[in-house]
């Protein structure tokens, strides 16, 4: 790995790490309604608790754009992390200056404190150096363990990392490592299934795949505009008709690159957007009215992407192959799934996934947990499949 981790750290005693993490959990009616983030922040912060280090836990919350915004303050999260960790965390009122210098000063050594949403500064999304450096004058080590909040370079992500000796905390590394597996060095075959609604959000991600896997199923509403560019009638379906040629351009690129594409081979169709509509399933090449929409692959396009996955050493999923929220059009979804799941129990696969309704998909079928990895990431996520540059991933490889 380029970057350093908490390995390669030794005695910390009574020094202080400033740990960005990622609590911008979801809420309800003030109660936490999935601690996940917190629960994944822990291996990093017992870990630094264990090396008798000060923790200062660094998050943003919500979009306060800047300003102080009370309703956006992190502090209700201290008394949840402190039950998980079993341990008490202590809270700033604001993410830097004298106060909360302090604060972490008064900490034991193995102490944790909570500081305050650090977008309540402006200088955080602007990635201003001098913001920068009074988060930095709070530490002497800056741990990043928020992958999904790496997309974005923000002093809490960024600068700050160039101003003190920098390391990835245990599930920054984690993902790295898998996702490193899956597209970064795979073992080959490799093939990558893309699905949701629309091509549009995804093209850059298109672009890449095609560019570096051996073979690409892409299922979905997006599907449709691949198929309709291929001149086959999708009735009403959800299909953006401009992006004609952008589809046949990634189809030539593919082509180019030894790229296998595997579109729908038959489709099923109903007419109503709600649970078990009337629906029939057909080949591609049977007519369908105006009113027809395709909201799920066939049977036999699910034999033909699990034929290929049987012969994959690595897979990369993002985006559901169908309606999956309303069933039976959850149907494709659910037996890929199943199958990408027994393939890496039974250790021929290496199965990374992600994206919000693709962890949805996979959690509604059963199986997230018999993934290799499943990315809870969001945005960060998807820019990696672009093959983009993060920036709080890069400035940890210096
Ligand atoms: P992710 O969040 O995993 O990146 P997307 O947001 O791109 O995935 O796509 C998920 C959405 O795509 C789901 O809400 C699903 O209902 C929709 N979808 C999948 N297939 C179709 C289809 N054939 N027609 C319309 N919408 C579809
Ligand atoms: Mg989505």
């Amino acid at each position: 790995m380029p970057f350093k981790t908490l390995d390669d750290v030794s005695d910390l005693n009574g020094k202080t790490a400033l740990v960005r993490v990622d609590f911008n959990v979801p809420v309800e009616d003030g109660r936490i309604t999935d601690d996940t983030r917190l629960k994944v922040a822990l291996p990093t912060i017992e870990k630094l608790i264990a090396k008798g280090a000060k923790v200062a836990l660094l998050a943003h919350f919500d979009r306060p754009k800047g300003k102080v915004v009370p309703a956006m303050s992190l502090k209700f999260v201290a008394p949840a992390l402190a039950a998980l960790l079993g341990k008490p965390v202590a809270f700033a009122d604001d993410a830097v200056g004298d106060k909360t210098e302090a604060a972490i000063k008064a900490l034991p050594a193995g102490g944790v404190i909570l500081l305050e949403n650090v977008r309540f500064h402006p200088g955080e999304e602007t990635n201003d150096p001098e913001f920068a450096a009074e988060l930095a004058r709070l530490a002497d080590i800056y741990v990043n363990d928020a992958f999904s909040a790496a997309h974005r370079a923000h002093a809490s992500t960024e600068a700050v990392a160039r101003l003190l000796p920098a390391y990835a905390g245990e599930s920054m590394r984690r993902e790295l490592t898998a996702l490193d597996k899956a597209l970064g060095n795979p073992e080959r075959p490799t093939l990558g299934i893309v699905g949701g609604s629309k091509v549009s959000t995804k093209l850059d991600l298109l672009k890449n795949l095609v560019g570096s896997l051996d073979a690409l199923a892409i299922g979905g509403g997006m599907a449709n505009t691949f198929l309709y560019a291929q001149g086959h009638d999708v009735g009403g379906s959800l299909c953006e008709k401009d992006l004609k040629e952008t589809a046949l351009e990634i189809l030539r690129e593919a082509q180019t690159k030894g790229c296998h594409i595997m579109l729908p081979l038959d489709v099923v169709v109903a007419q109503d957007f709600k649970a078990n509509a009337p629906h029939r399933t057909q080949p591609l090449s049977a007519p369908l009215s105006a009113d027809d929409k395709i909201f799920d692959a066939g049977p036999l396009t699910v034999e033909a992407l699990t034929n290929v996955m049987a012969g994959s050493k690595t897979l990369i999923w993002n985006g559901p192959l169908g309606v999956f929220e309303l069933p039976p059009f959850d149907a494709a979804t659910v037996a890929t799934a199943k199958f990408a799941a027994q393939q890496t129990k039974s250790g021929k696969l290496v199965a990374v996934a992600g994206g919000g309704d693709t962890v949805a998909a996979l959690n509604h079928a059963g199986v997230a947990d018999d993934m290799t990895f499943v990315s809870t990431a969001g945005g960060a996520f998807l820019e990696w499949m672009e093959g983009k540059v993060l920036p709080g991933v890069a400035a940890l490889e210096q």
